[in-house]
């Protein structure tokens, strides 16, 4: 895939994005320079009582997530309005990744998994904890690629919000499947999983990586210090990210997504 068409698929993205300024805010809150090029990074913002969060794109051949969000923004907007729900969405986290359809940026660097790191008994400083594992404490982590940095740092300076969904796609498994990364009480995450089986197989006590395995629900609880770990940890009561494997037709993967950005809202909106 030549370079011409990668720069064409975001700016062609970005396009779509801008279309929608007449529902919500799109402004440019940083740009990262990849391979010579610089892209933009665009957060989109609507008013409202409760905040979510919404962040996709962190891997960049995992599409579904930035482009429901470019697709489906102005209904999202009026499920969050009739609530008073505002949200705050970083739609493409990683624009080169996106762009060139890799997993990683352009320098091959992993935008994700980069925002805690935990302190194990014997003083070790790791990303991941295994499940159960004790730790001593957590510390938010400074470094990572660009795109952490700048986003970590846009978030930063707002304030906490109230629900935090992150948009991902699992490219490994062969299969149509969803299922979600989430912390703590499992029954508000129960309606979406029932709504998202009428669309896609979620996927059930089951392995989907090294070690990591679904619940009975299709949850995982993995402290793996992604913005849904930090969040967690920053005390936000519902974060968790969504997956749909990238063997998931788009027009399913876009129905599991909207359920959950849905769901979502109505999670920040009831507290
Ligand atoms: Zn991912």
């Amino acid at each position: 895939m030549g370079n011409h068409h990668s720069l064409s698929k975001y700016a062609d993205y970005t396009a779509a994005l801008l279309g929608h300024q007449s529902v919500a805010t799109i402004e440019r809150h940083a740009e990262v320079t990849e391979a010579g090029v610089v892209y933009p990074l665009w957060r989109v913002t609507t008013p409202g009582r409760r905040r979510l969060l919404i962040t996709a794109g962190f891997h960049g051949n995992e599409t579904a997530g930035p482009l429901t969000l470019a697709q489906h923004l102005p209904e999202l907007v009026a499920h969050a309005r009739a609530r008073d729900v505002g949200l705050t969405i970083y739609p493409c986290v990683n624009p080169s990744g996106f762009a060139a359809h890799t997993r990683y940026n352009a320098s091959d660097e992993a935008p994700n998994n980069d925002f805690l790191r935990y302190e194990l008994r014997n003083g070790v400083w790791v990303d991941v904890l295994e499940p159960g594992q004790p730790f001593v404490r957590h510390a938010l982590f400074r470094g990572g690629p660009k795109e952490t940095i700048a986003l970590r740092s846009d978030l930063e300076r707002q304030p906490r919000p109230d629900a935090a969904l992150d948009l991902h796609q699992d490219p490994y498994l062969l299969q149509a499947l969803t299922y979600a990364y989430a912390f703590g009480d499992r029954a508000p995450f129960r309606p979406l999983l029932a709504a998202s089986a009428a669309h896609v197989p979620v996927a059930l006590s089951s392995i989907v990586d090294d070690g990591v395995r679904t619940d009975d629900l299709g949850l995982i609880a993995l402290h793996d210090g992604s913005i849904t770990d930090w969040l967690h940890r920053a005390g936000v009561p519902y974060t968790a990210a969504l997956e749909t494997t990238t063997a998931t037709p788009l027009p399913a993967s876009h129905q599991v997504n909207l359920i959950w950005l849905r769901g979502f809202i109505d999670l920040a909106s009831a507290r």
